[in-house]
């Protein structure tokens, strides 16, 4: 049997549901120290995280990825139990199959792979890996980059082994993602009779037209890489539940997804201007969930590139879209980061699975990225 698949199944098998790492790291951990990394556990708060790295130069190559996975909802809906890691019909079945243990075990066999026909290899080789990507995320990848950077070690190059794929494995690869930035506003009026508004103030009234210039604003064109950046209202709430009452206060939930036209201190002194424009009396609690990321190009990029094409013989596009991931805490670090990994169908499902096969090719993919970026 694949080695590959035989990892996959083995920490499928352990039931690491966010923050619980249920002994995956362990497992990974015990593979890595036997070809030589050298491994730093690190538990922040409740969450088990751990750094390793083989070799002491430059360039650092940085496999990152997540052993929790997202809870199964009802067992008795899967076809097959969640944490068996049964194969069926060349699938692998199992919470984590697709996001993202079939990816850590196709990392492992690559460095293994790799290890063994260069053992004198270029720079390093690292992997930065947490049991919270999935939850709150604020004990993981973003405390083992502040760590690092108290240690003055820089990653060069970092591969999210995140599931990227769409129909096929490596026929997409994700270079950057969209900025998230979220708002809550509170527009504040006076409550009163609707027999007698002269009496009140009416934010319902007020807000309106300030929200429908919000949502009328060009942020920006996007770039070649991002689309424009985009507003959306996702939540209004406002009156007490009786006809005769003008509320006395209105509460607004927004969200920016924003390309890197623009930033978070513009997108809040604009926001801010147009309410003051309107003369809207408020209050606002802003919250940055990630920042947008890019890597154009450059020697990593590349490398993928020409792996996927390698492999499987067929050509990869590069993507900006879907929602956020730990690669927003790696980016601003200044490391080219790139995201890799099976095709994502159904993650975050019941009945989650992968092509057995494809975890195969996904590791053949990631020896041969090593190859082109550090064979010596
Ligand atoms: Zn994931």
């Amino acid at each position: 049997m694949s080695n590959t698949l035989e990892l996959a199944q083995a920490l499928i098998q352990r039931r690491s549901i966010t923050p619980d790492d249920a002994g995956c790291q362990d497992l990974m951990i015990q593979r890595l120290e036997a070809i030589g990394f050298q491994v730093e556990r690190l538990r922040f708060g409740d969450v088990d995280n751990f750094w390793a790295r083989r070799g002491q130069s430059g360039p650092l190559f940085c496999f990152a990825g997540h052993t929790d996975v997202v809870p199964t909802g009802p067992e008795s809906e899967w076809t097959h139990p969640p944490f068996e890691a049964v194969v069926a019909d060349g699938q692998l079945h199992g919470r984590g199959a697709a996001d993202m243990k079939g990816s850590l075990a196709a990392m492992i066999v690559a460095c293994e792979n790799f290890v063994a026909a260069h053992p004198d290899h270029k720079g390093s080789i690292a992997f930065l890996i947490t049991s919270d990507e999935e939850g709150p995320a604020d004990n993981g990848t973003v405390k083992v980059m502040e760590w690092l950077e108290q240690r003055q070690e820089a990653i060069d190059y970092c591969l999210v082994g995140e599931p990227s794929s769409t129909d096929r494995v490596g026929d997409i690869i994700k270079n950057g993602r969209r900025g998230s930035l979220g708002c809550v506003l509170t527009v504040k009026g006076i409550q009163g009779h609707v027999a007698y508004p002269h009496l009140a103030r009416n934010p319902v009234h007020q807000a309106a037209p300030a929200l429908a210039e919000l949502a009328a604003t060009q942020w920006d064109n996007g770039n070649d890489h991002f689309p424009a950046t985009s507003f959306q209202v996702s939540n209004i709430q406002a009156g007490t539940g009786a006809t005769n009452v003008i509320p006395g206060h209105c509460e607004v939930v927004f969200n920016f997804r924003f390309s890197t036209e623009t930033n978070e201190a513009d997108l809040r002194q604009r926001t801010e201007a147009i309410l003051d424009k309107h003369g809207l009396e408020y209050t606002i609690d802003w919250k940055l969930s990630g920042h947008p990321f890019l890597t154009a190009e450059g020697e990593l990029v590349e490398a993928a590139q020409k792996a996927i094409l390698n492999t499987t013989g067929k050509p990869t596009q590069l993507s900006t879209a879907g929602g956020t991931s730990d690669g927003r805490f790696i980016a601003p670090s200044g490391a080219q980061v790139v995201e890799l990994g099976p095709v994502n169908a159904t993650i975050h499902q019941v009945d989650e699975h992968t092509n057995a096969a494809e975890l195969d090719t996904l590791e053949r993919i990631y020896t041969d990225t090593l190859k082109h970026l550090l064979a010596e």
